[in-house]
């Protein structure tokens, strides 16, 4: 049940940086935040507030959580890939009236450079589209990695936070570290000898540049971007935790 610890009481699902980010933003200001996570990740960041770790058994278990906990407001702070908890928090606060706002980072679609990048609808047509040739930086998430296998023996340096669960191919290179990492650290990454010849990326998408996508655009990479999976139509939307503080600090 809920225990009102402040004015206002925020249910963040996050796992991201902007869930953390908002979840700092409020518990500065008083709110009762609960920042829910799945618990993917081993090496985790300390937050503010409440945590909660693990499912809660698909749309309907997080309606039953909502209607236990009733918090004011529910934040889907999640990862653009993380779709399956995206459908399920809009069909749970539609089902238990919870007003619900997303907050993600918007798609790298509409930058300049994206027509000059090849984007694909899912990682394994990521595998297919990456060249013969060349070293490949993957930057896809550990639980992804499987997918890229088919690449065999290639010079391949997967970034990833923790390590996967599969055995990697033995030339590839495992490179455990968690961002954000900044344009001097991409450009020394991708920079090699050799350079970074393709770069995988998943459309997480930001208001600010990326590092990343712009080290690779200085060195001629290429540039493979998976889209994003189909997401709910959403009625309250940001895109930085500032503005859903803001946002929340108007209700
Ligand atoms: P997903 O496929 O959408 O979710 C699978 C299941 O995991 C959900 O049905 C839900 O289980 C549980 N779950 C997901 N997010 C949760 C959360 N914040 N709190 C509690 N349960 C959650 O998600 P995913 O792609 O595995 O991502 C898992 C987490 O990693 C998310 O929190 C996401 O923000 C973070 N993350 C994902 C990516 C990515 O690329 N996918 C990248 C960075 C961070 P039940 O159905 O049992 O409720």
């Amino acid at each position: 049940m809920r225990a009102y610890a402040g004015p206002m009481a925020v249910m963040i699902l996050g796992g991201t940086a902007r869930g953390r980010q908002l979840a700092e933003l409020l518990s500065a200001r008083g709110v009762d935040v609960m920042s829910c996570l799945a618990g993917r990740t081993a090496s985790r960041i300390p937050l503010p507030g409440r945590v909660r770790v693990g499912g809660f058994g698909g749309a309907d278990g997080l309606a039953l959580f909502l209607r236990d906990e009733r918090p004011d407001l529910l934040v889907d702070a999640t990862h653009p890939f993380a779709a399956t908890m995206s459908w399920n928090a809009h069909q749970a606060a539609a089902a238990t009236g919870v007003p619900l706002l997303r907050l993600a980072a918007p798609s790298w679609r509409q930058l300049p450079d994206a027509a000059r990048w090849t984007w694909v609808a899912n990682h394994d047509a990521a595998a297919v589209a990456i060249p013969a040739t060349g070293r490949v930086l993957l930057t896809v998430g550990r639980q992804e990695l499987p997918r890229y296998l088919p690449l065999g023996d290639r010079d391949v340096v997967a970034r990833v936070v923790d390590p996967p669960d599969v055995a990697l191919p033995p030339r590839w290179t495992l490179l455990r570290s968690r961002g954000p990492f900044d344009l001097a650290s991409e450009r020394a990454l991708q920079a090699g000898p050799p350079p970074v010849a393709t770069l995988v990326t998943k459309d997480s998408g930001g208001t600010d540049p990326d590092p990343k996508l712009i080290a690779a655009a200085e060195i001629d990479a290429r540039v493979v971007v998976i889209e994003r999976p189909p997401a709910p139509v959403w009625e309250h939307e940001v895109a930085t935790a500032t503005a859903a503080a803001d946002w929340i600090a108007e209700r």
